[in-house]
């Protein structure tokens, strides 16, 4: 059977999921079919590449058996369609480039088109990776003077470049630790986090072989030096905690944290997922901290998601060096090398040197804005979220008294008063071409919505984002069903999140 009719039978016998409240119709269906669907035999977009020639080039030179000359089912398609069918899907998607995007905890702030260009650049872009250390100068010199900017930036001693994550940056501290005390012949199995911590932090420490012990934010949502001392022992490699934490609170007790765990010989883990609150403000160095990650990805301006490639640098303090995973370069006699006599390192985290654009794109970012131009944006990334808060405060008020940073936590009775949740408030933005904020995260806060304009917001976005709001809430005390049954503008309603998180179909034929 043909490709195109193979899918239009499987759409046939598609049946609604179980559970299913409302029939999301399938995509071709509201409108763009899928690519295979436009296909037609034989027909084709402009070859610049002299492609007849070099496809007859490449079968003499390598043979019939490692050269197809047919795929099956491939899409035959014209130019033009192709560009119309990417631009339209491109279309139904949410992005910070086209709308308002307060992800809490994400950082989603404009990615600025000059880091692309930078990162477009022939020498960066067509570099190899493999390519030997002395034919690349410029690229290492880039990787090195971008370490030297996030030392500066966090008050640390080294930082490595290589984990491609927030969640690998933590890995990697953490197996860090684990190296530094088994070179001391005991491993301490402890590491304690606060029940406000984001997910991946006791996933990393379990993926590193580590127990992970809850700490109980204190009755103000910040983290209490004496809830630290009653849970640390001999057994405690560290603590490992975000500031500001998910709250969006600076922990004012953070300095005193740090000497109470270094007096027990265990080290302070922060998290610096956050960082878009203190750059040229605050440094994790000074608070004490013997580990931080950075994420790229939100707090300098590197694109996230649509499986893009993250990165999340891992700074230290000078004794965990040593430990730091490979590659390190060194500059010898002029010339920058790799450092290969590293016995303690605890090894690669992935190939090569991570991914090498996010940090041209990154470090395009932090040339442009320079020192006094990045504690700016982190003053109004703080400013942007103390304004939302403060106008939203009558119908979600917040989820601390305490003043609070990048971000913020706020709540809502509508759940109580008519059985709209967060989840629907949600859905109901989607409406309003704005993509919802964070929802039922910190998990201490119920129906929790998390909000993080960033400082790239105008007033007039914030403003428009608070009307928005207001009119919900409103439309949620007189119709109660129509916000629940939202979105009502998109080509697709309520999807089934379980099934697609259980159950993903990821192959356009896998049916
Ligand atoms: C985003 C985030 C992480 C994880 O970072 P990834 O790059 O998504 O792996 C860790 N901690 C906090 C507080 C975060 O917001």
């Amino acid at each position: 059977m043909a490709t195109a009719d193979r899918l239009k039978a499987a759409r046939a016998d598609q049946k609604p999921a179980a559970g299913e409240t409302q029939s999301a119709p399938p995509i071709a269906a509201s409108g763009v079919a899928l690519i295979f669907e436009e296909s037609s035999p034989g027909r084709r977009g402009v070859d610049s590449g002299g492609g007849a020639d070099s496809a007859k080039h490449a079968l003499e030179l390598l043979g019939d058996d490692l050269c197809r000359t047919d795929i099956e089912g491939f899409p035959e398609l014209s130019e033009p369609q192709v560009l119309r069918h990417f631009l339209r899907l491109s279309q139904l998607n949410f992005g910070q480039a086209l709308q308002f995007y307060p992800l809490g905890s994400c950082t989603m702030k404009y990615n600025p088109v000059l880091n692309d260009e930078m990162a477009a650049l022939p020498g960066f872009a067509s570099l190899h990776p493999a390519t030997p250390p002395h034919l690349a100068p410029g690229a290492l010199e880039l990787i090195a003077r971008m370490e030297a900017a996030l030392a500066e930036i966090t008050g640390m001693d080294a930082v490595s470049l290589a984990p491609a994550a927030g969640a690998q940056g933590e890995l990697a501290g953490l197996l860090m630790i684990r190296a530094w005390e088994e070179k001391r012949g005991k491993v301490r199995r402890k590491v304690i986090i606060p029940d406000t911590a984001h997910g991946t932090n006791p996933a990393s420490c379990t993926l590193a072989g580590f127990e992970v012990v809850v700490a109980r934010s204190g009755p103000r949502g910040y983290l209490e030096a004496a809830e630290i001392r009653r849970l640390l022992s001999d057994d405690v490699a560290a603590l490992m905690v975000t500031n500001p934490n998910t709250l969006g609170m600076f922990e004012p007790e953070i300095q005193e944290i740090a000497a109470a765990l270094h007096e027990r010989g265990a080290m302070l883990y922060l998290d610096g997922a956050n960082m878009n609150a203190l750059l040229g403000v605050a440094k994790p160095g000074d608070m004490g901290a013997d580990i931080v990650h950075l994420n790229l990805h939100k707090t300098f301006s590197t694109p996230h998601g649509g499986g893009g490639p993250g990165a999340g640098p891992v700074a230290v303090k000078r004794h965990l060096e040593p430990f730091l995973p490979h590659p390190r370069i060194v500059k010898r006699a002029d010339q920058w090398e790799f450092d290969r006599d590293r016995p303690d390192s605890i090894g690669r985290l992935r190939s090569f040197h991570g991914n090498f654009g996010m940090l041209v794109r990154a470090y395009t970012y932090i040339l442009a804005m320079g020192g006094d131009g990045l504690a700016q944006a982190s003053r109004h990334a703080i400013l942007n979220a103390a304004y939302v808060r403060k106008r939203l405060e009558a119908h979600f008020p917040s989820a601390t008294r305490e003043p609070t940073m990048h971000e913020c936590v706020l709540t809502h009775d509508l759940d109580t008063r008519t059985g709209v949740s967060t989840l629907d408030l949600a859905k109901r933005l989607l409406d309003f071409g704005m993509h919802p904020p964070t929802i039922y995260f910190p998990l201490v806060v119920h129906g929790a919505l998390m909000i993080e304009p960033t400082e790239t917001e105008s007033l007039e976005t914030l403003e428009s984002f608070i009307e928005t709001m207001e009119r919900i809430y409103a439309e949620a005390l007189e119709d109660p069903a129509m916000v629940k049954a939202a979105p009502h503008s998109l080509k697709l309603r309520r999807i089934d999140e379980v099934t697609a998180a259980r159950r993903p179909v990821l192959r356009w034929n896998a049916r």
